[in-house]
């Protein structure tokens, strides 16, 4: 079968190649790959910065944000042929720590978790694949290729849930959220927001396009100013740039006893103007919280395919701006300006 595999840590390795159907020790559930959206860590597991192959492996199967259709249920996995399922990324640690060992991997404590994909176990790229039937989250099938969008939304369903667990520390009663940034974290993490009834802002840099249409499309407001020039003080704010100046900017602007949650992954940058020991001031004299928040467990996977079923179907399909089949993955793992989405689409749905 057809798979798009990388030798990670070495740049420009990624080629589609056929390679052996997937073995069952993956996992008694065989689902034919529908698409996999593409994401930054792809790109960089591509460009070799990042990435484990297999144990005893030298190239790893790419791919962690799936959409499949069951093609064998197997024994016992209480799902149909033909039920739409998503593959969950990561898996516990073998020792395993405490988190891991109830069931809350996305908080591992000693970093030996894998993940599909990405650390050492075969991700979703290929024409078919397996997976354990606990691992399996089923979807509404009314939402189709919109599955797709999943993985990224359990990130920022994990991440809506501790900011409002961390809120709960002190009587609170949140009622605006700035998030920056309009990649699919930000758009998801935005589209959540809503549904929880909040007045909703987004911060990106691009003053026209289909990015600030999307955002007004959710009911929210657009801002393409700086943080602190957004004109208000929000009670949260989802950082999903990880740059270093709208982190910064953001830790000074959030209203007293708000959260700022850092759900972006940035690199370097400008070393900022304001020392650290006066942003961490700010923060003492107005009781914040800053705090980071990547990946989901399986309750989060959960609440996200709720998230995605209530959610707007016009809205959703929006974003994802482009499609490219598998023999085209290279221009998939390039960005352009208005993408949003991209997803390599390996059946149709
Ligand atoms: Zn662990």
């Amino acid at each position: 079968m057809k798979a798009i595999t990388v030798e990670p840590k070495k740049p420009g390795t990624a080629r589609l190649e056929d390679i052996p159907e997937p073995d069952v020790h993956y996992g008694s559930v065989l689902v034919e790959g529908v698409g996999v959206g593409v994401c930054g860590t792809d790109v960089e597991i591509a460009e070799g910065k990042y990435g484990w192959a297999p144990p005893g492996k030298t190239r790893l199967v790419l791919g962690h944000e799936s959409l499949g259709r069951v093609l064998d249920p197997g024994p016992a996995s209480g799902l149909k042929k033909g039920d739409l399922v998503v593959g969950i990324v990561r898996r516990p640690d073998p020792v395993p720590c405490p988190n891991c060992a109830v069931g809350e991997w996305d908080m591992c404590r000693n970093g030996r978790y894998t993940e599909r994909g990405i650390k050492e176990i075969d991700g979703y790229m290929s024409e078919r694949w397996r997976i354990e039937p606990e691992y399996a989250i089923k979807i509404d099938p009314s939402l189709g290729i919109l599955g797709v969008l999943l993985e990224p939304t359990s990130v920022v369903a994990k991440a809506w849930e501790h900011i409002l667990a961390v809120g709960r520390r002190a009587f609170w009663e949140p009622k605006t959220v700035l998030v920056t940034g309009a990649g699919p974290i930000g758009f998801l993490g935005a589209l959540i927001g809503s549904q929880l009834g909040m007045e909703v802002h987004v911060l990106a840099r691009m003053k026209t396009g289909p990015k600030p249409e999307l955002v007004r499309a959710l009911g929210a407001t657009y801002h393409s100013c700086s943080v602190a020039d957004v004109g208000f003080e929000p009670d949260v704010i989802l950082e999903c740039t990880g740059v270093g100046q709208v982190i910064t900017e953001s830790i000074l602007a959030v209203g007293a006893s708000g959260v700022v949650c850092l759900a972006g992954v940035g690199h370097g940058g400008s070393v900022p103007k304001l020392a650290t020991a006066d942003v961490a001031s700010t923060a003492v004299l107005k009781n914040n919280v800053v705090f980071g928040s990547v990946n989901a467990n399986k309750r989060h996977w959960y609440k996200a395919a709720e998230n995605l079923a209530r959610a707007d179907r016009k809205w959703l399909i929006r974003l994802i701006t482009r499609y490219e089949k598998p023999e085209n993955f290279k221009q998939a793992l390039e960005r352009k300006p208005d993408d949003i989405k991209v997803v390599i689409q390996f059946s149709e749905i």
